[in-house]
């Protein structure tokens, strides 16, 4: 048997078989075309899913489930993507859409869900039943699993993470609050950090090194050249970032904590300083702390996490 994974995101959908231990066996994708209405993106999924199929001479019958991963609002019970702010997805209902074409039972969860599960499944939260993943990004998602599965909530919009307050009446989000973990922690967030930083010390190494556009790694490449400021806005990013990351452990004491998205690319000068700030300020100090590793999957955490919503 083998199961399908899609990854819907922004710029492209990404679609993957894998075998019954979810390893992609063959995989593809699409550019989105995010302004198109949402039956139109899902008829392009749909020719994807097929084409995917053919490659692997794969019937229906050998398929077990179709799992999407999308980014915004959704209603797992009944397939459908409710809303999801950068793509035009209004009410599709995309289970229905798929089974008009191919009768096979179809999932749908949000992304970084899926890409928590997919860690969880065949990635660096393997060993472990319960574990978070973290995904420093454009925001900052989240997603919980316990023995193996998505935690969802009783509505099914569990695991928000990056909406939960660290600075009181803080940055504005967009969610509607102030102040939210994703404010301050996603690469959105450490940009704006390091423009400010440039704007404050323009004779520094860090202002005189940028090349272009400032982005998630500006302050990482000024910290390697040994520029005060640069050093200083990334161990601030860090505090922010352990600040959330010791919230989660002490509510969730998960086995182990898994940290994805543009920035986890940074290895150890990201999660060796994070362990550290992260240890100062858990409770208590345990004899067995929470693990924090670098999510390995990459992009293919959405596909093989969304490969396996359809595990019972
Ligand atoms: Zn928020």
């Amino acid at each position: 048997m083998y199961y399908i994974g899609i990854d819907i995101g922004g710029m492209s959908v990404a679609c993957g078989i894998t075998d019954e231990k979810f390893n992609i066996i063959y995989k593809d994708s699409v550019p989105t075309e995010a302004k198109k209405p949402g039956e139109e993106i899902v008829a392009d999924i749909i020719g994807l899913v097929k084409k995917v199929m053919d490659k692997v001479n794969a019937k229906e019958a050998d398929i077990k489930s179709i799992g999407i991963g999308a980014p915004g609002m959704l209603d797992r019970k009944k397939g459908v993507i409710v809303r999801s702010s950068n793509i035009n997805f209004r009410n599709t209902e995309i289970r229905k859409l798929i089974n008009e074409q191919i009768n096979v039972p179809v999932y749908v969860d949000n992304d970084a869900n899926c890409a928590a599960l997919g860690e969880a499944v065949s990635g660096s939260t393997k060993a472990v039943d319960n574990s978070v993943m973290i995904t420093l990004g454009t925001g900052v998602g989240g997603g919980v699993i316990l023995n193996k599965k998505i935690y969802s909530g009783f509505n099914g919009h569990a695991g928000e993470l990056g909406h939960t307050v660290i600075v009181y009446d803080g940055e504005p989000c967009g969610c509607g609050r102030k102040g939210c973990w994703e404010t301050y922690a996603s690469v959105t967030a450490l940009i704006r950090q390091t423009k400010k930083a440039i704007e404050e010390n323009p004779d520094s190494i860090l202002a005189k090194s940028v090349d272009g556009e400032v982005n998630g790694k500006t302050a990482f490449d000024a910290m390697r050249n040994n520029c005060p400021v640069g050093t200083e806005v990334v161990k601030q990013y860090i505090k922010y970032v352990a600040v959330g990351i010791v919230d989660i452990i002490n509510i969730l004491m998960p086995e182990m904590i898994a940290i994805g998205g543009g920035i986890s690319k940074e290895g150890d000068a990201l999660i060796k300083p994070l362990i550290e700030e992260v240890t100062i300020n858990m409770y208590k100090k345990m004899a067995v702390p929470t693990k924090i590793v670098t999510a390995t999957l990459g992009n293919d955490a959405g596909i093989i996490g969304a490969a396996a919503l359809g595990v019972d």
